[in-house]
């Protein structure tokens, strides 16, 4: 289970996103500025995913590494391969800001955040995971939307071929677009295997994100106020 209180995190010193506009780096990991690649905040695609040529895909690479796809440990591999990577791309066809169409009228102007939205995605540059969790908060402005509702947009942002910082935005927006609050806040924390288990290898890293939209940006005490509430002591688990 993925703990983010078990590390000790130097907010300031690993803030990457927000505010920089440092896409020049070029590197073989996954850690570096906002794309301005394709924009996937609202678009869905309508073509149904191919899973006859992703099966052919995985056998070609199967047999480019030197496997013998036909060995009976790997017949079934490439329909199984196809299925997951059509669920892990699920995101690709849906559009995360529906979830936040249905909302409340409601006096409560405070902040609203959701802690620890667990999530996985696959970096687009590597195609591997990544693992981590979100934390989603806005400072509604006469409008409230179910709680769960967040955890929905995290899932389905999630779910596309990904970059972290590009995500991190993504759910900011669509925050910001459909409830026009008075601030929005996304920060997600998460560990990439592409860091991990090649290139570079550095389990235990960790890779912090932020974007903050509104009142949030501007207003430096509010923005501390829920940093601190987001990096704050988690209630003991039972
Ligand atoms: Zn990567």
């Amino acid at each position: 289970m993925f703990q983010p209180q078990q590390y000790n995190l130097d907010f300031n010193r690993d803030l990457r996103v927000s505010l920089s506009d440092d896409a020049s780096e070029t590197t073989d990991d996954c850690v570096h500025g906002p794309t301005s690649g394709v924009d996937r905040e609202g678009a869905s695609l309508t073509k149904p995913v191919d899973l006859p040529r992703m099966e052919r895909a995985v056998k070609e690479l199967l047999a480019a590494v030197g496997e013998d796809p036909e060995r009976e440990g790997l017949l079934e591999t490439p329909s199984r391969v196809a299925r997951m990577y059509a669920e892990l791309f699920s995101g690709l066809r849906l559009e995360p800001g529906r979830h936040l169409k249905k909302v409340f009228a409601e006096e409560y102007d405070e902040l609203v955040l959701v802690r620890d939205i667990t999530f996985n995605s696959m970096c687009e540059h590597h195609l591997l995971p990544f693992i981590g969790v979100a934390h989603v908060g806005y400072l509604p402005r006469g409008k409230v939307v179910g709680l769960s509702k967040l955890a929905r947009v995290v899932e389905e942002v999630s779910k596309r071929p990904q970059v972290q910082e590009r995500m991190t935005h993504q759910i900011a927006d669509l925050l910001q677009s459909e409830l026009d609050p008075k601030g929005a806040v996304v920060v997600i924390e998460a560990s990439h295997s592409c860091m991990t288990i090649r290139g570079i290898r550095k389990p235990g890293s960790l890779t912090i994100t932020s974007a903050v939209r509104g009142l949030f940006k501007t207003n430096t005490s509010s923005r501390a106020e829920v940093m601190a509430f987001i990096h704050g002591p988690r209630p003991r688990q039972a």
